[in-house]
């Protein structure tokens, strides 16, 4: 795909990690869409990860949109420094908003928020409703538990194979960059009970 001028919605921790690594590689992700010409969306906090994202996709000079509901804005963790804002009323507001911006989805290490909103997306792309490229960083190997459990959906036959492919798992923010450039998208989107 196109990245300068394309949509990256990331998703990832609200918290840093305790590895360093984690903190050094979601720089390293937001200076890198910067770099590419692409617009970092996420979830507005300047917190954890994700205010690194946000600091270094800023400082590379790039665009990020920031997408908070209400109620997390009220606590002060917004980003008050990003060129777009949107505070939505609740969260089911705010994920339809990331995902309607977003031309592809890039997770990093994060806990629950970050799986759901992942997993959300990966849901959305086997029924069909979108294309769009999944690309994990699994940083230090953070999500080979997530890799099992796919290959333990598909073994126990309760996911097809084809739907595996879905996720791609990358070491680090120069691959995801490359898997993103890589991603040719489906000619037709079709989900897995037909299109
Ligand atoms: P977690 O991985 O549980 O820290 O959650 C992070 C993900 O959930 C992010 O991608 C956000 O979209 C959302 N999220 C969780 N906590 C916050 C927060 N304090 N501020 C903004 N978004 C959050």
């Amino acid at each position: 795909m196109q990245l300068q001028g394309a949509q990256v919605t990331v998703f990832c921790g609200s918290s840093s990690g305790h590895d360093p690594v984690y903190l050094a590689t979601a720089r390293a992700l937001g200076a890198a869409l910067a770099g590419v010409g692409a617009t970092v969306v996420y979830g507005g906090a300047n917190v954890g990860l994700m205010g690194a994202v946000a600091d270094a996709a800023l400082a590379a000079g790039g665009a990020v949109v920031g997408v908070i509901p209400e109620g997390l804005a009220r606590r002060d963790i917004t980003h008050h420094g990003l060129t777009e804002l949107h505070v939505t009323p609740n969260m089911h507001a705010r994920k339809a908003l990331m995902s309607e911006r977003a031309d592809a989805y890039v997770a990093l290490p994060g806990g629950y928020g970050t799986w759901e909103e992942l997993l959300e997306v990966a849901t959305w792309r086997q029924i069909g409703l979108h294309g769009r490229p999944i690309v994990l960083v699994d940083v230090a190997g953070y999500y080979a538990p997530l890799k099992a459990l796919v290959a333990q959906g598909i073994a126990a036959g309760f996911m097809a194979p084809a739907l595996g492919e879905f996720l791609t798992f990358v070491p680090d923010a120069e691959a995801a960059i490359e898997a993103l450039r890589a991603y040719a998208p489906p000619e037709r989107v079709v989900g897995k009970f037909g299109g």
